[in-house]
């Protein structure tokens, strides 16, 4: 029986290993003259979109302006069904995307479940910039796009028309395996001023339940910047990405000293700690980038991939993962 003494002793230490060391001082980053430019992405289209994003930091443009830019390559290109034009519609047949900006200054802006227009990162910047708001939704959303000038488009592509009304003759209103089902662009880079930003742009899950709305525009899920530590961006199913607070905890567990792929790992085992029985069905990738320069990736299941473009060349990685 743990007598009372023994249970005071092992409360005592508990509670000593809780407290927070406030005499401690925050670990500082080493400010970089010269970190050398970066950027990441999610998936293989990230290679045309990091691409276009190179082109910004290359000339020592802002990593702001890098990554608006190179999103909006998928966003524009009708083969890529799970981003802007062209994305896969929800189960009534609407295209509603989502995207998140965030800047080194810690700024964000994000737009939900917007239709019609075909550059919903463009739209989370203005709300970023104009407006003392975060997060536009549905049609508010549409009603400032308009506003600031944008124009409404039909993004339901004849071919994902098709695609949707095949799902329909078996769907059975609960998202598909993700699979056949995914892929949202998360880009993240570093400048040569050696700030960070990052833009995550998706159409979101395929035939999901109108009003959906994923990680991908919610800050700290799908995308989160900090300019002293690093930056984060997720892709997969973001119910599992929300539900562990999955780019805030990586950069929280950067700034502890975890480079990023151990970070990205960190929060991957904590969907499977939690989520065990959802794991085969499921994906939940993330990608990091560090103040240092230093990036890295994982997965919770095989196929993964992410581009990165630096000085060095641009290349495409298999992700390490935790489960086949
Ligand atoms: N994360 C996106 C969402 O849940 C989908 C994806 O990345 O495949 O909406």
């Amino acid at each position: 029986m743990t007598s009372r003494r023994k249970f005071i002793q092992q409360t005592t230490a508990g509670a000593a290993a809780l407290t927070i060391p406030f005499n401690v001082p925050a670990k500082t980053f080493r400010p970089m003259t010269d970190p050398g430019a970066l950027v990441l992405s999610t998936w293989n289209f990230g290679l045309k979109a990091n691409e276009e994003a190179w082109k910004v930091l290359k000339a020592d443009g802002r990593a702001l302006d890098a990554v608006c830019a190179g999103v909006k390559i998928p966003e524009a290109d009708p083969k890529v069904t799970s981003v802007g034009y062209g994305g896969l519609p929800d189960r009534d047949g609407r295209v509603t995307l989502d995207s998140c900006v965030m800047d080194e200054f810690g700024n964000a802006g994000s737009v939900c479940a917007i239709e019609h227009i075909m550059h919903p990162s463009s739209v989370a910047r203005l709300v970023m910039e104009k407006t003392p708001h975060v997060i536009l939704v549905g049609e508010g959303a549409l009603q400032f796009a308009i506003d600031q000038g944008f124009k409404k488009e039909n993004l339901l592509t004849p071919e994902s028309e098709q695609a949707w009304k095949n799902w329909l003759k078996t769907g059975d209103y609960k998202p598909i395996n993700w699979e056949n089902n995914h892929d949202t662009i998360g880009m993240i880079a570093i400048d040569s001023k050696g700030n960070l930003s990052g833009c995550c742009t998706t159409s979101g899950l395929a035939y999901k339940m109108h009003g959906r709305v994923g990680d991908s525009p919610i800050i700290g899920a799908g995308l989160f910047v900090d300019n002293e530590v690093g930056a984060a961006t997720a892709t997969g199913n973001g119910e599992y990405v929300i539900k562990v607070a999955g780019t805030a905890m990586i950069v929280e567990l950067m700034r502890q000293g975890k480079s990023p792929v151990e970070a990205c790992h960190e929060v991957v085992m904590r969907v499977a700690k939690k989520f065990p029985d959802k794991v085969k069905d499921i994906q939940t990738a993330f990608i990091a980038i560090n103040k240092h320069g230093e990036y890295g990736g994982y997965a919770l299941r095989k196929g993964f991939q992410y581009a990165h473009y630096n000085t060095e060349g641009f290349g495409l990685s298999d992700s390490e993962f935790f489960a086949e």
